[in-house]
């Protein structure tokens, strides 16, 4: 973890927020490359998931819509975690964390499931085996805590003034459903993603990007007829769907990743089903990406709190009904994360991030063999303007090349180009490779050939 947390840092991934004032915790900053790697992670999941499917469409919501919709989700009120408090230094913590922790390598506690417990077991626990903050003070009562951000909106006066920053994207889907019905052609099933910010007041702190206040996420509802689609077949087919984005799209090794079913009591209510796929992230196994059948439990309530008929009119057979949905749902922040830590590699004295091509910061980097030979500097130029027409592609004329190499390595580009005093004879360069370190000679007529091929 350390190592990634410093990589990340040292090389412009990403910083901790608010450095000048001492920082805020919980809170990050996309430096250079990791505002990059945001981007084409955010990229792909949009072009796999949207763009190469014909039953998909996306979709930009607002971040704060009308009150009124988290009370229909059922998020004011019921959308909290549990909380215990350090009764010396006020510290929180989440009291199924503490218990975790408490538990963690206990033979006697080997088949408890803590996700199981309501609060009020969770409070008796606690004070039966005397659990203690790591500080080791004693523990309060569990209370819930609100997860929802609240906020003013200045326009509207007295009592009805809350909104909240959302909590998940999600209902943004649900509140524009009727608006996809009326404006496109689809037909069930369909699916309709969005990528965006969403906020929680998260208790537990120092898990990194991990668990942030706010973080991007990346949400689908899938739509169907669950009298014409088999909804199991359907949460199996997103399942693959998911797999195959992080196993071949990311190139995440398979031994780091599993499924996980919930039990009946940590289910939702309204979930039928639900699965994570959860990654080993440094800290131990832990949700990367959920995906839950929460049959029609969405719209049926925003039908009951908003009164406008959000029924589905088949068009063959003009059947009115309610559509269910499946809803996959990952945050962005936490597949970096794990791109990061997967493709973390010490070898040979140097630390590789091996990241797949279509998802590297940089695709390639040129270098100019000297800063001080103008000749070279202008034919490097020359190459430069003519990669980067096509691909992301770095610029490098301080010190020696070694140096260059290793920067470039430690930042995953998959290819470097030096520029030397041949190449003003022959019109090749020196393509190295980032993964073999091999190097050959390519004439740059050849180039956007050479390099396109990913590795
Ligand atoms: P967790 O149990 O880790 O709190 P969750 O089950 O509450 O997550 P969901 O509501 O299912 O999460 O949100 C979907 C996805 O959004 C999660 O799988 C995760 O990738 C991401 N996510 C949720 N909360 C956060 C957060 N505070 N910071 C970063 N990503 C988050």
């Amino acid at each position: 973890m350390d190592t990634i947390v410093s990589l990340a840092k040292r090389r412009g991934f990403i910083y901790p927020s608010s450095e000048l004032y001492g920082g805020l915790a919980n809170a990050y900053d996309y430096g250079p490359l990791g505002s990059e790697l945001l981007r084409n992670i955010r990229n792909a999941w949009w072009k796999e998931l949207i763009h190469k499917r014909r039953d998909m469409i996306g979709l930009d919501s607002s971040i704060i819509v009308h009150p009124q919709t988290w009370v229909a989700s059922g998020h004011v009120g019921s959308f909290s975690d549990p909380v215990v408090e350090d009764t010396v230094t006020q510290k929180r913590y989440r009291a199924d964390h503490v218990i975790e922790a408490f538990i963690s390598g206990k033979d006697e506690f080997a088949d408890m499931a803590v996700e199981n417990l309501t609060i009020e077991e969770m409070g008796t626990f606690i004070k039966k085996y005397d659990i203690h903050s790591e500080a080791g003070n004693s523990l309060s009562t569990p209370k819930t805590f609100d997860l929802l951000m609240e906020t003013k909106l200045g326009s509207i006066s007295g009592e009805k003034n809350t909104a909240y920053m959302r909590g998940e994207t999600a209902q943004g889907i649900f509140l524009n459903f009727k608006n996809i019905l009326d404006t496109t052609r689809v037909k069930l099933p369909f699916g309709v993603g969005q990528i965006g910010k969403s906020f929680r007041n998260e208790v537990t702190l120092g898990q990194y990007i991990f668990r942030t206040f706010e973080f991007e996420q990346a949400e689908i509802e899938y739509f169907f007829d669950p009298e014409q689609s088999d909804w199991k077949e359907l949460f199996k087919a997103w399942q693959d769907t998911m797999w195959n984005f992080v196993t071949k799209t990311l190139g995440i090794n398979v031994s780091n990743l599993r499924w996980r079913e919930h039990t009946d009591k940590e289910r939702s209510h309204y979930s039928k089903q639900t699965y994570d796929l959860d990654y080993h992230f440094p800290f131990g196994w832990k949700e990367l990406w959920g995906i839950a059948y929460r049959t029609d439990y969405d719209l049926k309530q925003h039908m009951k709190h908003s009164g406008v008929d959000l029924q589905y009119i088949d068009p063959y057979t003009q059947k009115k009904f309610i559509p269910h949905v499946i809803e996959p749902a990952v945050g962005i922040n936490r597949l970096l994360f794990m791109v990061l830590c997967d493709s973390y590699i010490e070898e040979e004295g140097r630390t590789v991030l091996k990241l797949p091509y279509h998802i590297a910061p940089y695709k390639r980097a040129v270098f100019p063999l000297v800063s001080n030979k103008p000749d070279i500097m202008k034919k490097a130029q020359e190459v430069f303007d003519m990669l980067s027409e096509d691909e992301h592609t770095y610029w490098d004329d301080r010190g020696n090349i070694g140096k260059r190499y290793k920067y470039q390595d430690e930042i995953g580009t998959p290819y470097c180009v030096t520029i030397d005093y041949q190449t003003l004879e022959d019109d090749s360069v020196t393509v190295r490779e980032r993964d073999t370190m091999k190097q050959e000679r390519v004439s740059i007529a050849d180039l956007n050939k050479r390099l396109s091929s990913s590795l």
